[in-house]
């Protein structure tokens, strides 16, 4: 078995560093949460794997590659012959803002099907990572994402989900009648402040939408507030955790690698307030650098912005 499974899309992102309508490079790289968060996990020491489809192709192999390359189990990934990559176009269209076009539709990952996961949850797994976004990608991937949730819990492993709504790839109705029981499933529920709604009724408020959460049986809600930190609510209550101070120049990843964080801490027997404090610090790495996961730590990096107060040399 391994510390943490996670399932999902992974997809090749072509990044440009202009305006993609006048032309010029591209550069592949690996995208996607769930296999950011597998990174985040791995580079901690922890064991990863990551389970999906992929195509069969040079750029399925290209993403196995870059998951091996950073040390995440990918012996479970099935290997699509017919369907295309996913593929994500990120134009850099100012040097504050940044465009996504997907070509995600009809790809290997979003064949996903319960039958892809059976082997990797077999093996074992002490967290499972979900998020919102494989449920969306087609029927069969959504009864992959439920199954998994299910056959996870049922074996005492740990469900973790993150929202992540995509709001190209579903309605916030749709959304909400697929994640408000998948989260029932789960320990730990991530959202930002405004994907809350998505899992309760529409339109209830945060003590609301957390409490009925608590009521169904998870443990764990944390609230992501970007720039302003985290607030996290048990049974015992709620805590509150200020972000870690640093230059924001690529906030793509941010929340993959907060939950990353967090689940590390609980891998390491961390109580609440540890969990969160490593899941702003993965936070801030994520945002202080450049790319979607490039930037994350190794285990002896943690140190550089932890409990950090303002700019140093170090
Ligand atoms: P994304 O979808 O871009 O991955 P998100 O909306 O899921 O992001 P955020 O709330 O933006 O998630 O960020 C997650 C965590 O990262 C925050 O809780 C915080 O700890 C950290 N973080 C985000 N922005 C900043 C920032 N400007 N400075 C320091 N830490 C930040």
């Amino acid at each position: 078995g391994v510390d943490l499974l996670t399932v999902g899309e992974a997809l090749v992102s072509l990044r440009s560093a202009g305006p993609l309508t006048v032309g010029g490079p591209l550069t592949p790289y690996l995208a996607g949460a769930e296999s950011n968060v597998s990174i985040g996990v791995a580079r901690l020491g922890h064991r990863a794997a990551f389970a999906g489809r992929v195509s069969a192709d040079e750029l399925g192999l290209f993403l196995l590659r870059q998951l091996r390359a950073e040390g995440v189990d990918v012996g479970h990934v099935v290997r699509d012959p017919d369907r295309p990559a996913g593929l994500m176009f990120l134009e850099r269209r100012t040097a504050d803002l940044t465009r996504v076009i997907y070509q995600r539709a009809g790809s290997a990952g979003s064949a996903l099907t319960v039958d892809d996961l059976r082997p990797a949850l077999a093996a074992g797994t002490h967290v499972l990572h979900l998020t919102g976004i494989t449920p969306a990608l087609s029927d069969s991937a959504r009864a992959a994402t439920e199954w998994a949730a299910g056959t996870a819990a049922r074996s005492g492993a740990l469900v973790c989900l993150d929202v992540n709504y995509r709001s190209r790839l579903w309605s916030r109705d749709a959304a909400r009648a697929v994640l408000t029981p998948l989260a029932g499933h789960a320990a730990v529920v991530v959202a930002s402040h405004d994907e809350l709604d998505l899992l309760g009724d529409h339109g209830a408020d945060e003590p609301t939408v957390v409490a009925g959460l608590l009521d169904r049986g998870v443990s764990t809600v944390l609230v992501k507030l970007g720039g302003d930190g985290a607030r996290a609510y048990t049974r015992e209550g709620r805590v509150e955790t200020a972000a870690v101070p640093v230059t924001a120049v690529d906030t793509v990843g941010a929340g993959d690698a907060f939950t990353a964080g967090y689940l590390s801490g609980h891998l390491d027997g961390l109580d609440l307030a540890g969990r969160l404090r490593r899941a702003v610090t993965l936070g801030a790495f994520a945002v202080a650098g450049h790319g979607d996961w490039e930037a994350l730590p190794r285990r002896d990096e943690l140190a550089l912005l932890d409990g950090r107060q303002s700019g140093s040399t170090v």
